[in-house]
């Protein structure tokens, strides 16, 4: 009789601990990197990079597996004499992973409409610019001049309008042009988890959303108007988009707004965070750096191209796998040098306003792009570095195996 109900104490201790477990993981799922955010501060942050010494960049350098306090050694003031070893680690690790390759897209924007003010965009709402978006027929126009340069890799881009620009807008707009691409991505406003599988479902491969600055304080100096002032939706994306099973997420930081050091350690928090998360998932990061436009701000901080390539180099010693990419905001001669640094992706013959390459081509760009070379001459720049210019490494009927995994 005890040793009946000994048993039975015991299968009920075994259930309660099993839905103990289902309550914690149920818990963990919920959590978004806000949770890890909010436990650090901007100024210890920077406190703790700008403390950094010789002897951390050199542990930084020689580890094999290297943590975010290794991360931290490289973008720090004391890495900047290791630059040279730096380039040099970055460039075989690279070449290693993913061969002398360079993978080209073309931005399309379809709307600069936008109800949102960021005061460094030429596209903010309280500039006083013809606003416009494509129809189907424009989308289609500007698509053949794209297609007629080779690329197979399309980045659409748009404005926050969500009268004119919402979900079926764009799930049209990626309908109707994704038998002519290999691979789409998509740069729109931060969306809800449903409406990514909407976008995954559609055929969208890689979802790019920027935090601009992880400086909570002073980001709402830069977005005073609009849904992209909440700074927590906005940062908490990246894991809606992982939830949505998007295949690729990409990161940034506009580089420019506030110190690109600590804001670049927390954008690699937030890497490492979403990496541990959703490791199925391919991440990238990108640079832009602050562009004149119309109506906007100087930049707060200068990044100059030393910064950048310290930056550049940091982010592939972190991290081996990290795609990489460089748009033609930067200069001819920066993008001629970076090539064999580490980067991994490039635009080229970019337009930065929509109707940009057949429909308008005269309509207000978001920014002015500095590299005005064509895709043929980005192409041929690549090849003459000894590397091979990639218009397509991705076939959509990849996605279609992984969704139906
Ligand atoms: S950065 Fe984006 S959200 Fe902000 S004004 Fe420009 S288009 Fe609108």
């Amino acid at each position: 009789m005890l040793r009946e109900k000994k048993k039975e104490r015991h299968l009920i201790d075994i259930k309660n601990s099993a839905s103990l477990c289902e309550l914690l993981c149920e818990k963990k799922n919920k959590m978004t990197f806000k949770t890890t955010f909010d436990t650090k501060n901007w100024e210890e942050q920077k406190s703790s990079i700008y403390a950094k010494t010789a002897k951390d960049v050199e542990h930084a350098i020689a580890s094999t597996k290297r943590t975010i306090e290794d991360f931290k050694a490289l973008i720090s003031p004391a890495a900047v004499p290791y630059l040279e070893q730096m380039a040099q680690m970055s460039s075989a690790l690279t070449k290693k992973r993913f061969g002398k390759t360079i993978q080209l897209y073309a931005p399309m924007y379809l709307s600069n409409e936008c109800n949102n003010i960021c005061t460094y965009c030429g596209f903010s709402l309280d500039n006083k610019i013809k606003r416009r978006t494509l129809s189907e027929s424009e989308i289609l126009k500007e698509v053949e001049v794209i297609k007629s340069h080779g690329f197979n890799h399309i980045l659409l881009v748009s404005g926050e309008a969500n009268k004119t620009v919402h979900v079926d807008y764009f799930k049209k707009a990626i309908e109707l042009i994704k038998s002519q691409f290999a691979n789409i991505s998509i740069e729109f406003q931060p969306l809800e988890t449903e409406e990514y599988k909407v976008m995954h479902d559609a055929g969208v491969y890689s979802v790019l959303v920027y935090q601009e600055t992880y400086h909570r304080e002073v980001y709402k100096t830069y977005h005073p108007k609009g849904r992209k002032s909440n700074f927590d939706y906005r940062l908490e994306s990246p894991d809606r988009i992982g939830d949505a099973g998007i295949h690729k997420i990409g990161l940034g930081i506009l580089l420019g707004l506030e110190d690109w050091r600590v804001d670049s350690f927390f954008c690699a928090l937030h890497l490492d965070y979403l990496q541990k998360k959703y490791w199925q998932t391919k991440f990238s990061v990108s640079f832009p750096r602050m562009r004149p436009a119309e109506g906007i701000i100087e930049p707060n901080v200068i990044v100059n191209d030393k910064d950048l390539v310290q930056l550049i180099c940091a982010y592939r010693l972190f991290n081996e796998d990290l795609e990489l990419s460089i748009s033609t905001r930067e200069s001819e001669k920066f993008r001629n040098n970076i090539i064999p640094l580490g980067v991994t992706s490039m635009s080229a013959g970019s337009k930065t306003n929509p109707g940009g390459y057949a429909v308008e081509p005269d309509s207000l760009e978001q920014f002015e792009i500095s590299d005005e070379r064509s895709a043929e001459q980005i192409a041929e720049l690549i090849s003459n570095s000894g590397y091979e210019p990639v218009w397509k490494d991705w076939d959509n009927s990849f996605a279609l195996t992984k969704k139906n995994r």
